[in-house]
C-alpha cells in the first residue's frame, strides 16, 4: 500500500525563540518561550499564530477539510 502523505505537516505547535507578532491580530504578541501555532502558507514562509487565535484558525481548516471529505463521498 502506498504511503499516505501528510499534507498539513507544516502545521505545528512551536515554542517561540523570540518575540513574535501573531499573524491573525497584530495586537497579539507571542513572547519568547511561549507556545504558539505555526504553519506555512507558502513553503519556507512560516506564519505564527498565538494560542488565543489558534483554535479558530484550526476549526476553520477542519471545517474546510470536512466539507471536501463530504464532497468526495457523494
Ligand atoms: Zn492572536
Amino acid at each position: 500500500m502506498a504511503v499516505v502523505r501528510n499534507i498539513v505537516k507544516t502545521f505545528r505547535i512551536e515554542t517561540s525563540a523570540g518575540e513574535r507578532k501573531c499573524h491573525v491580530s497584530k495586537d497579539h504578541i507571542i513572547k519568547p518561550g511561549e507556545q504558539h501555532f505555526a504553519y506555512e502558507e507558502t513553503p519556507g514562509h512560516r506564519l505564527n499564530v498565538c494560542m488565543q487565535c489558534a483554535p479558530a484558525i484550526l476549526e476553520k481548516a477542519k471545517k474546510h477539510i470536512e466539507d471536501i471529505i463530504e464532497e468526495i463521498k457523494k
